[in-house]
C-alpha cells in the first residue's frame, strides 16, 4: 500500500461478523442468498462471494448475466441468482454459464423455454408495492396457466421485493399479504419463496418463506438508525488515500475551482490525490470530512476531478506521506454518516468510491489478498483493450505463482493471440496423442518398454519444414520449446544412447504426404528435421500433421507425463500398457475452462480428453502411472 495514491482495505473479519449478527434473525429452516451485485457493492464480488458461501450462504445474487459470467469465469460453481430481467439476447449467455433469471412476464419465459437445453431453473419476480420489476398482481392467474405450458421452464423460486422495509412495517405488512394472493393465483409450487433484503430479514421477515438476500447490512452499512438498536454491525470497506501535498493560505485567499472556500486566518492545508473521478462525491465539496491520525479534518472548497484539499488546523505534525481516512472506522466516517451530509444514498457511496484504487483484502487482520487497479475483470471474449494488458499479466502471475514463467505465457501466447489485433497466432487443434507401451523384441526387454507414439493435430505451418527433437536432459531439450519450427520433442533416458537407433521417426506426414527426414545431432540434441518441397505451397494455411515414433522408455520409471506446452483446442491423449497388466492410473492437470478433463479408462489404459472446442493453456498435460 506504501506506494498507492488510494485504495480500498476490505475487511472479511468485519464482513463475518456483520453475516453472523445477521443470523440471529434468520430461522434454521430458512437459507440466504448473499447479494454481490454491482461487485458486491464495491467490496469485490469474487472474494465476497468466496467468503459467503464458506459461511454457508446458498446462492449468490448478482444484477445481470455479465456479472454472473464473471463469477463463472473466477471459478465460482454454486447458484447465481439474476434479479433484474434479463433481456432475451442475454439467454445464450445464461445457459452457457449455468445462470437463474428471474422471470418477470410471458414473452421472456417463452424465449427461455424455446432456446434451453432442458429444463431451467428460473426465479418468479412478483411486483407487490415496490413498482419495478416483476409481474404485476393482475398477471398472475395467466401467468400461471402459460407456465403450464412452458415444460423447458421449472420454477425453482417465486420472489418479491420489499419498497421500505428498513422504516416502513405496515407497507410490509401489505406487501406481504399481497405476495401470498400472488402465490395463490399462481398455483405454482416451487423449492424457493422469497422477499426479504437485508433490513427485511430484521424487521419483516414472513416465518413462511424459506430464503432471505442479504446485501447491504453484511456489508456493515445501517439502511435506518433504528437498526442500531438490533444489530451491531462493522463497516467493512476502509477506503484510504495519503497526502501529496502541504499548502498554506493567507486570509481572503481562495482555494479549489469557483473560490467557493475564503481562508479567514493564516492556514495551513493538505491535498489529497483523490476526487470525484475516485468516487469521492463532488455533493462533499466543503462538506465532507476525513480522518488523518485521530483528528476528522473538514473538506474545504469544491471538490475536483482528481484532487481534494483539506484543513489541517491544530494538526501541525501532519506531513506529506500521511495516511488519510476518507471512509470507514470511525462513526463520522461510516458510508451512511457522509451520505447524510449531503442526502445522498449509501449504496451508491460504496459503489462508487475507490473506482480507481486497488483492494487489499484483510482476514485475521492480515493482509490476504489484492485486486488490481481497473475495476474490470477477465473475460477473454472481452479482450479488445491494451489497457487490460497489465490485468492478464499479474491474473497469470498469481496464478502460476512464477513471474518468469507468467511473462512468456503472456508475452509469447495470451498477448499475440487476444491483444494484437492481426490475431497471428498458432495453436494446435484436433490434439490427438497416442503412446503404447509393450516388450521390446531385443535384448534389452528386461530394463526398457518399446514405446510407440502416434500424434496427430491440425495447425497453420509457418515454414517449409520442422523439427523433431530428442535428447537426454531437460535443460537441452528447454532450448526447443518456444521455437516455432519444433512440433515435437522427446525425453530419452539418459541411459540410453541418443542415435536414431534409439529413436525412430517411422512415419511423418502433413496433409497425408510423406516427409523426408534427416537426423543430425546439435549440441547434444537429436534433431530431425522433416520437410518436403510440396510444403512451401501450404505455409499461411491450417493443415494435418501426424508425426509416429518408436523410443525405449525404463521400465522402473513407472511414470510418463505428456505436456502441451503449445496453446491447443481440443486434445485426446492416450496411455495403453499392453506389456503387463499393472494397473494404469492417469493423473491430468489441465489449465483451461476444467481442470479436470474426461479420464475413460480403455484396455490397459487411460484416455483423457478435452471437449472438443476447449482451449487449454501451455503448462497443462496428464502424468501416466503404471
Ligand atoms: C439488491 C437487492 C437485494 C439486497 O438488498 P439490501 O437492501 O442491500 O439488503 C435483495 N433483493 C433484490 C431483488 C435486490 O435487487
Amino acid at each position: 500500500m506504501k506506494q498507492e495514491r488510494s485504495w480500498t482495505e476490505i475487511d472479511l473479519d468485519a464482513y463475518r461478523h456483520n453475516v453472523s449478527q445477521i443470523k440471529e434473525f434468520i430461522p434454521d429452516y430458512m437459507g440466504w442468498m448473499q447479494i454481490v451485485k454491482a461487485d458486491a457493492y464495491g467490496h469485490g464480488a469474487y472474494r465476497i462471494a468466496r467468503e459467503a458461501l464458506a459461511l454457508g450462504a446458498e446462492m449468490l445474487g448478482v444484477a445481470n448475466a455479465e456479472e454472473g459470467m464473471l463469477l463463472r469465469h473466477q471459478g465460482i460453481v454454486a447458484p447465481i441468482l439474476i434479479l433484474s430481467p434479463s433481456l432475451p439476447s442475454e439467454i445464450p449467455r445464461i445457459i452457457q454459464h449455468n445462470l437463474t433469471p428471474s422471470v418477470s412476464g410471458i414473452p421472456f419465459a417463452t424465449a427461455l423455454d424455446a432456446a434451453a437445453p432442458k429444463p431451467w431453473p428460473v426465479h418468479l419476480n412478483i411486483d407487490t408495492g415496490m413498482g419495478r420489476s416483476g409481474m404485476s398482481l393482475a398477471e398472475t392467474k395467466t401467468f400461471g396457466k402459460a407456465m403450464k405450458q412452458l415444460e423447458n421452464i421449472e420454477v425453482e423460486g417465486i420472489f418479491s421485493h420489499f419498497a421500505a422495509s428498513e422504516n416502513d412495517p405496515d407497507f410490509s405488512t401489505l406487501q406481504v399479504i399481497r405476495f401470498r394472493e400472488a402465490l395463490d393465483a399462481l398455483n405454482i409450487a416451487a423449492r424457493y419463496y422469497h422477499m426479504a433484503n437485508s433490513s427485511g430479514t430484521i424487521n419483516a421477515l414472513p416465518p413462511w418463506t424459506n430464503l432471505v438476500r442479504l446485501g447491504l447490512l453484511t456489508y456493515g452499512i445501517y439502511t435506518d438508525p433504528s437498526l442500531k438498536e438490533d444489530v451491531s454491525l462493522k463497516p467493512v470497506m476502509r477506503f484510504k488515500s495519503r497526502i501529496s501535498q502541504i499548502k498554506y493560505a493567507r486570509p481572503q485567499d481562495s482555494i479549489g475551482y469557483n473560490r467557493t472556500y475564503r481562508a479567514s486566518r493564516h492556514m495551513r492545508y493538505g491535498i489529497l490525490p483523490v476526487g470525484y473521478a475516485d468516487g469521492y462525491d463532488y455533493l462533499l465539496s466543503n462538506k465532507g470530512f476525513v480522518q488523518v491520525g485521530t483528528a476528522l479534518c473538514p473538506v474545504i472548497g469544491k471538490i475536483s476531478m482528481d484532487m481534494i484539499a483539506i484543513d489541517l488546523e491544530n494538526n501541525d505534525e501532519v506531513t506529506t506521506g500521511d495516511e488519510v481516512i476518507l471512509l470507514g472506522a470511525e462513526e463520522a466516517l461510516r458510508a451512511e454518516s457522509i451520505t447524510s451530509l449531503y442526502n445522498g444514498s449509501p449504496y451508491e457511496l460504496v459503489c462508487q468510491i475507490g473506482r480507481r484504487a486497488r483492494r487489499f483484502y484483510f482476514l485475521d487482520g492480515q493482509q490476504i489478498d489484492s485486486s488490481p487497479l481497473m475495476r474490470r475483470d477477465f473475460v477473454p471474449s472481452d479482450f479488445s483493450d491494451n489497457k487490460l494488458t497489465s490485468i492478464i499479466e499479474t491474473a497469470i502471475e498469481q496464478r502460476i505463482q512464477s513471474k518468469e514463467i507468467a511473462s512468456m505465457i503472456y508475452e509469447d501466447v495470451l498477448k499475440q493471440f487476444f491483444v494484437n489485433k492481426d490475431r497471428n497466432v498458432s495453436y494446435r487443434h484436433n490434439f490427438m496423442h497416442r503412446i503404447t507401451f509393450s516388450s521390446p523384441k531385443a535384448f534389452h526387454a528386461e530394463h526398457y518398454y518399446l514405446a510407440e507414439t502416434s500424434l496427430e493435430f491440425d495447425k497453420v505451418l509457418k515454414h517449409p519444414y520442422f523439427i523433431v527433437a530428442c535428447a537426454n536432459s531437460e535443460s537441452v531439450l528447454e532450448r526447443y520449446f518456444m521455437r516455432d519450427d519444433v512440433e515435437y520433442r522427446w525425453l530419452l533416458d539418459g541411459n540410453i544412447q541418443l542415435s536414431p537407433e534409439f529413436f525412430e521417426v517411422p512415419l511423418v506426414t502433413v496433409n497425408g504426404i510423406s516427409l523426408t527426414t534427416r537426423s543430425s545431432i546439435v549440441d547434444g540434441c537429436l534433431e530431425i528435421k522433416c520437410s518436403h518441397p510440396q510444403l512451401e505451397n501450404f505455409i499461411g494455411t491450417s493443415v494435418h500433421f501426424a508425426i509416429s515414433t518408436r523410443t525405449l522408455y525404463p521400465r522402473e520409471s513407472h511414470q510418463l507425463s505428456v505436456y502441451l506446452i503449445d496453446i491447443t483446442r481440443g486434445a485426446t491423449i492416450s496411455f495403453q500398457h499392453l506389456a503387463t497388466n499393472a494397473a494404469v492410473e492417469a493423473v491430468p492437470f489441465f489449465a483451461g475452462r476444467s481442470k479436470f478433463p474426461q479420464s475413460i479408462a480403455i484396455d490397459h489404459g487411460y484416455r483423457v480428453q478435452s471437449a472438443r472446442d476447449e482451449w487449454i493453456f501451455p503448462t497443462s498435460g496428464v502424468v501416466f502411472v503404471y
